[in-house]
């Protein structure tokens, strides 16, 4: 009888938490979150960042954070100006190119990472992915004609 349930190392679910929002607003920081309207919290996470073509690229960062829906917000600009900045020296060829933020890591391999002590492909097994991603559009505050 064959057997039916061996299981194979390929078939490892990839880790997901959280949800994330990034914010395309410069002028709209989201103190209350654009989902339930709680208030929002600031709160550290290092976010991990794949860059075309090639590269990883974690950013311990300051992000509004809804602990309600579990939403992850931060800003465009802001992810665009420090991904800027820590790249300049070492690869300034990248800047520019289409990136996306993908999830996050624990604080312990963030640390790790940043002392060159992981492997690419051993960051890439402790990352966790966004189990969603939002989007929310900002309507200006002003006077309309009803149609
Ligand atoms: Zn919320």
């Amino acid at each position: 009888m064959p057997k039916k349930n061996s299981k194979k190392l390929s078939d490892k679910k990839q880790k997901e938490r959280h949800r994330f929002f990034l914010n395309p607003y410069s002028d709209s920081a989201f103190t209350k979150c654009p989902k339930c309207d709680a208030k929002t919290k600031i709160r550290k996470f290092p976010l991990v960042i794949h860059i075309q073509p090639q590269q990883l690229f974690i950013l311990n960062k300051q992000c509004r954070y809804c602990e309600n829906c579990d939403l992850i917000i931060t800003k465009k600009q802001e992810i665009e100006s420090l991904m800027a900045a820590g790249f300049i020296q070492s690869n300034p060829k990248i800047i520019g190119n289409d990136y996306l933020v993908m999830g996050t890591v624990d604080r312990k391999d963030w640390k790790e990472g940043t002392q060159n002590a992981l492997s690419p492909s051993e960051m890439l097994e402790r990352i966790y992915v966004f189990q969603d991603v939002w989007d929310f559009e900002v309507i200006p505050a002003g006077w309309y004609r009803s149609e």
